[in-house]
């Protein structure tokens, strides 16, 4: 190039990328794409050519919208900043001001919080109810209803959502459902192959699956897809191309990890269930025929000093999120469960000794041995 230094060292690209056959997606770590002509600059708005602005669409994000659509059997699906964006970006695609939800009352607290409090500031109401009762969820339905949402499994009790049940009643009234799938993950649930609309990850957890991303992943019909995806480029809740390049990186050991976690979950929610210091072991048991997941939740007896407890752990961290590689604790009370209000506490059954376990894919003894031997040691 015939050009002076300081304009060489801007101009060094990679050239004839399109003839390099990488293995694994390269990271499209840009804001932009290039143009060669006006002709080409016009083929994007002609639909010729898919990428134009990151924030408006790249190859790394595509890729792991269509990733998490596929293992949902869903057509499309859009990737974002966060699980709560894309929760964020699915309910604004199905309900505007003068709309009303209706929400299970256990739902993950940043997702209460988002709907109690800030889509109300924009006009959108929620009845939040217990999902256990058909004729509860029939009698909350307004004329304005638009969404009904929850969890194919909730925090911290795991209590597992009859998605037949509420795809019927909401088929019924004709309203759209939505269903959070992060605790499930793909492996072992698929709603919206039972019918519901849109399903909605925190890709934070399983999907990354290593503690080191932060994402959301919005997947469902290609329609409402499409309208949740103009919310994400016009709220600027799209997400990095290296997070979704990590998070696809992530899914490739989605199955493997689940399996080994699920059945450490197994394991050691057995051994407590047979500890009399643990007061009651709540792990489900019909999620899937390959596991029932990989959280166990636990209520210490009143005899086990709480604190004591959690400083006894050893390698087992106290950590506010789960789904990592490696076993963690979090406290419901002291964190995710914090912000409700205490009758509702009380009503789900957040207490002092309410602990949460996520499983990792360490050796099931070794796990089991720590939580006996920190048990053992908050009886002192
Ligand atoms: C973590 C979590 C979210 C929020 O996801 P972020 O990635 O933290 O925004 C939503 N739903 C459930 C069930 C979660 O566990």
């Amino acid at each position: 190039m015939g050009v002076s230094f300081d304009t060489k060292v801007v101009h060094n690209s990679l050239k004839n990328t399109n003839v390099i056959h990488s293995k694994t997606t390269p990271i499209y770590q840009t804001t932009a794409f290039t143009f060669s002509s006006l002709e080409e600059l016009e083929g994007f708005y002609q639909g010729e050519s898919p990428y134009l602005y990151s924030r408006t669409g790249n190859p790394n994000t595509d890729e792991l919208g269509q990733a998490v659509a596929a293992l949902e059997g869903a057509p499309t699906g859009v990737a974002t900043s966060s699980g709560l964006s894309a929760i964020l970006a699915g309910i604004l695609s199905v309900a505007k001001a003068g709309d009303h939800v209706v929400a299970a009352e256990d739902l993950y607290g940043g997702t209460y919080h988002l709907l109690k409090e800030e889509l109300k500031q924009f006009g959108i109401e929620t009845t939040f109810i217990s999902f256990e009762n058909s004729d509860q969820i029939k009698n909350s339905i307004q004329k304005n209803t638009t969404l009904l949402y929850t969890e194919t499994v909730t925090n911290p009790f795991l209590r597992v959502e009859d998605i037949g049940k509420l795809v019927e009643i909401a088929r019924e009234e004709s309203i759209i459902t939505m269903v959070d799938n992060t605790f499930a993950s793909p492996y072992l649930k698929q709603p919206f192959l039972e019918g519901v609309d849109l399903v909605v990850h925190s890709a934070t957890k399983y999907l990354g699956g290593h503690s080191d991303v932060t994402a959301g992943v919005l997947v469902g019909h290609a329609n409402l897809v499409e309208r949740a995806r103009e919310k994400v480029v016009n709220l600027g809740a799209n997400l990095s191309p290296f997070e979704a390049w990590l998070t696809c990186r992530g899914i490739k050991t989605l199955a493997l990890r689940m399996e080994r976690q699920a059945s450490n979950a197994k394991e050691l929610a057995q051994a407590l269930m047979a500890n009399v210091s643990v007061k009651r072991v709540y792990y489900p048991k019909y999620v899937s025929e390959k596991g029932n997941g990989a959280i166990v939740t636990i209520e210490l007896s009143d005899k086990c000093n709480i604190s004591q407890f959690f400083a006894s752990l050893g390698w087992v961290k106290i950590v506010p999120t789960l789904a990592g590689v490696e076993t963690t604790v979090s406290y419901p009370l002291g964190t995710s469960h914090r912000a409700l209000p205490q009758e509702l506490q009380e009503k789900i059954g957040i207490n002092k000794q309410v602990v949460r376990i996520s499983l990792g894919i360490e050796s099931a003894n070794d796990i089991i041995k720590q939580f006996e031997d920190a048990i053992q040691s908050s009886l002192k």
